[in-house]
């Protein structure tokens, strides 16, 4: 019978692509996605991959949210910490507000889908969690200190997890990928990208959202069974941890 996974962020960008490369895998996918219901409901159309609606921020909707996923299609045995939201200002003009909102979504959001999900991964005596940190967790990223800060604790969550679920046949691992071709970069100033970022990356060009799918996959397989509490990091070769 075919594994479920459930996507966050799943229906956009980088995990768009996680949630297709996962169905062309063999697993039955749920895609959850914030509030673009346009883009959710083509994605939907475009792939036969159901889509549902909730925010990571809000814990009581993540539980209710899985529990929905699980009466349609079964038990969640691999999960992708997917969803990000970025709210990118230097740290003297970054309001409270700025450093919330990306703490709640890309941090606070890991927890709130990996909590009500661990139970049931622990009584089966399997599972996979692949949390989607970024690059700027690794190095820091000036104009990004709330940014920076979520995806380095989805680090630190990522190693002290895979050590509680070890025995208990739960694998917890991340990618950090570099730059991406997603509407994320594509929102960056063309100029700054052909000129100040594209130059820093050993292999000359973006990374395309599949290239990260492709990491989802190995790691959400059986084959990865050893491989817990360790990050790929997938970034053309523009930093090594
Ligand atoms: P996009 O902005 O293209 O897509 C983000 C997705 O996350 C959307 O589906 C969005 O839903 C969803 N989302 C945002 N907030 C929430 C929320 N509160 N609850 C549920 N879903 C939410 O992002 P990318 O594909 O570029 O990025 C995906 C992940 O990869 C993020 O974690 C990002 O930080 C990380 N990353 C991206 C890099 C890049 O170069 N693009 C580099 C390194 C890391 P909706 O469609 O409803 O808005």
């Amino acid at each position: 019978m075919s594994k479920v996974a459930l996507v966050t962020g799943g229906s956009r960008g980088i995990g768009a692509a996680i949630s297709v490369a996962l169905k062309n895998a063999g697993y039955k996918v749920a895609a959850n996605y914030a509030g673009n219901d346009e883009a959710a409901a083509a994605f939907t159309k475009e792939t036969g991959i159901p889509t549902y609606k909730w925010s990571v921020a809000d814990y009581d909707a993540c539980a209710a949210g899985i529990a929905k996923v699980e009466a349609d299609l079964g038990p969640v045995s691999v999960l992708v910490n997917n969803a990000g939201i970025t709210r990118d200002a230097m740290f003297h003009k970054m309001t409270p507000q700025q450093w919330k909102e990306v703490i709640d979504t890309n941090l606070t959001g890991v927890f709130n889908m990996t909590h009500p999900l661990w139970s049931g991964m622990r009584d089966r005596k399997f599972g996979r969690i692949i949390n989607i940190s970024s690059i700027n967790g690794q190095k820091g990223q000036a104009g990004q200190a709330n940014y920076s800060a979520a995806k380095a604790g989805d680090l630190g969550f990522t190693k002290a997890l895979a050590q509680e679920g070890a025995r208990a046949g739960i694998t917890v691992n991340a990618i950090c990928p570099g730059y991406i071709a997603t509407e994320m970069v594509k929102a960056i100033d063309e100029k700054v990208l052909a000129e100040r970022i594209i130059p820093q990356i050993p292999v000359g060009r973006l990374g395309e959202p599949e290239e990260i799918a492709r990491c989802v996959v190995f790691l959400a397989s059986d084959d990865a069974g050893f491989v817990t509490g360790s990050t790929i990091s997938a970034n053309g070769g523009q930093f090594f941890v």
